[in-house]
């Protein structure tokens, strides 16, 4: 494995009929950081919201992608990552700038950042079938905590996800990851058992994670035998283009566009997840306004 790359590690864990995923994201993290105004609260709740994506993301085969949504009504506003199967995320935040006041044992407050008055979602973009839905109310702005009752809910799976992430106040990340503990299914009672014994006595996952000098580590302190059945590197990678930017900016209303033609400045558009802009001349504005109204597009 080489330095400076992250990992995603699976496992299985058949004395416990149990799945283990972990991951070491702090340079994905970094990555997301780079381009943006950042605050300690915002890399936290981010590195949360990216690490355990990344580990949903691992759950799916081939092309397919899952996003996750938090709209917690908290100063941050929307938060939401998307991550393949591959190890690829991105993410953003309404306001990646948000501050909020620490917490009374000093730790960064992120439920005051995303809120707790609110909702999760789940959409994962499976292989030729219908999308899948799936939604929940936030138990605690935690993040790892409003996914473990996502999964026992909407997806009726008993799961621990643990995310811990230290931030720098230069608003960069100096710690991120996290794993994902799902009972096998038909798994015995003796499974949920443990999982809740685990769940009680898991105490700080930063911790876990700052202790463990490899994946390997850090499911050795959670349990005394695992297999380790698949790991890949993850990053953070967008996927937009000029090409989708263009499909989206049919979107407009002829008025919006027609303005925008005769403007002559032409038009910026902004990737929100990685800040690529991305130029439209009037030249180019009348050709979305013509692909907006071929019949091709309208089938679609
Ligand atoms: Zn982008």
């Amino acid at each position: 494995m080489e330095m400076n790359k992250d990992y995603l590690h699976k496992y299985l864990v058949l004395d416990h009929q149990a799945r283990v995923i972990t991951v070491f994201s702090t340079n994905t993290v970094n990555k997301y950081c780079e381009n943006i105004p950042t605050t300690p609260v915002s890399i936290a709740a981010m590195g949360r919201l990216i690490s355990a994506t990344l580990m949903m993301g691992s759950m799916l085969k081939g092309n397919e992608k899952v996003m996750v949504s938090i709209d917690g009504n908290g100063p941050i506003g929307v938060i939401r990552a998307e991550a393949d199967s591959n190890g690829n995320v991105r993410a953003f935040a309404t306001d990646p700038t948000v501050n909020v006041p620490l917490k009374d044992n000093k730790m960064l407050d992120v439920p005051a950042a995303v809120g707790t008055q609110g909702f999760l979602s789940v959409r994962k973009q499976l292989n030729m079938k219908e999308p899948f839905i799936g939604t929940c109310e936030l138990v605690s702005g935690e993040i790892g905590e409003d996914l473990s009752y996502y999964f026992g809910t909407s997806e009726q799976t008993p799961t621990i996800v643990a995310l811990g992430v230290l931030a720098n106040p230069d608003g960069t990340c100096l710690q991120a990851g996290g794993f994902i503990i799902q009972l096998l299914p038909n798994a015995k009672a003796e499974a949920y058992e443990y999982l809740e014994k685990m769940l009680a006595n898991l105490t700080s996952v930063s911790k876990l994670i700052e202790n463990a000098k490899s994946s390997d580590q850090l499911v050795y302190q959670l349990f005394d035998d695992a297999d380790l059945i698949l790991q890949y590197p993850v990053d953070y990678k967008c996927n937009c283009s000029f090409e989708k930017t263009k499909a989206l900016l049919t979107q407009l209303s002829d008025e919006e566009l027609n303005e925008e033609i005769n403007s002559e400045k032409g038009l910026d558009i902004t990737c929100n997840f990685c800040q690529q802009v991305y130029h439209f001349n009037s030249e180019q504005l009348k050709e979305v306004l013509h692909l907006k109204h071929s019949k091709e597009y309208k089938v679609k």
